[in-house]
């Protein structure tokens, strides 16, 4: 499906029975969201769908507060309704802009990040110094997004051991935090994939599928709302509350 018509898809449901399905089905799990940067340019990001307005960002969060926050971490509370927040690739924009809005409204965030675009040292990306003052931050935790951010499905077995223990111990090392998360570049997984990451010794895996992360999901393969650049509070509420998840989301 094309993004245009899986964008019209989406809006047509949403529209028409979000709100009904929203009534009618009980509000349970844990509602894993996806971002990417704020307010600066996504690598590849042809349908420019990936890059939210500071100012709109700010609004979602305000919409995000009114439910239970958990950090991605944390498997505790998939059972209960609940909102976590995570945002891939690491763009410096996280430092810069997402940190301060999650300190206005105290939400926890989470940042996937591969390690050779922190070794580029900016300025697209965060550097090892804003990884290390990030990793000491209350509201923050840090996952691996791979070593080269290569996509899995089409390497080794070994390989993609060594991308992910790579760089899960550098990521460590940097922060003194174990890294038991991670997001799979390109959303790209299978089960060869999600057994080697937990081989690897990773307790989650994020994929870019949509859906919501209830006790019966593999930890492994967890679902997410993937949110969009031109997504309004509505629209938020509406994923949010499940109306979008007859979609399989892909990114970049
Ligand atoms: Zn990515």
């Amino acid at each position: 499906m094309s993004f245009r018509i899986k964008r019209l898809v989406a809006a047509t449901v949403s529209q028409t029975i979000g709100e009904i399905s929203c009534r009618l089905r009980p509000m349970t799990g844990r509602r894993v969201l996806m971002y990417h940067a704020v307010g600066e340019p996504v690598v590849g990001d042809r349908n420019n769908i990936y890059s939210i307005s500071k100012q709109l960002l700010s609004q979602h969060f305000a919409e995000i507060s009114e439910y239970t926050n958990t950090p991605v971490a944390s498997r505790e509370d998939t059972a209960e309704l609940s909102v976590s927040v995570t945002f891939d690739d690491g763009y410096k924009s996280f430092l810069t802009e997402v940190v301060p809005l999650a300190e206005t409204y105290q939400i926890p965030i989470h940042v996937f990040i591969s390690r050779e675009f922190i070794l580029q040292g900016g300025p697209i990306y965060l550097s090892e110094s804003d990884v290390t003052s990030l990793a000491a931050h209350q509201l923050v935790t840090i996952g691996v997004h791979g070593n080269q951010h290569r996509d899995l499905t089409l390497i080794s077995d070994d390989e993609v051991y060594s991308e992910l223990s790579v760089a899960r111990d550098w990521l460590e090392q940097l922060t003194g935090h174990k890294a038991s998360t991670l997001s799979y570049p390109y959303g790209r997984v299978n089960q060869r994939i999600a057994q080697i990451a937990a081989d690897v010794g990773f307790e989650q895996g994020f994929t870019s599928r949509y859906g919501v992360q209830s006790t019966a999901t593999n930890h492994m393969l967890v679902p997410r709302i993937d949110v969009w650049s031109r997504d309004s509070v509505r629209t938020l509420h509406s994923k949010v509350r499940g109306a979008w998840s007859v979609l399989k989301g892909s990114h970049k």
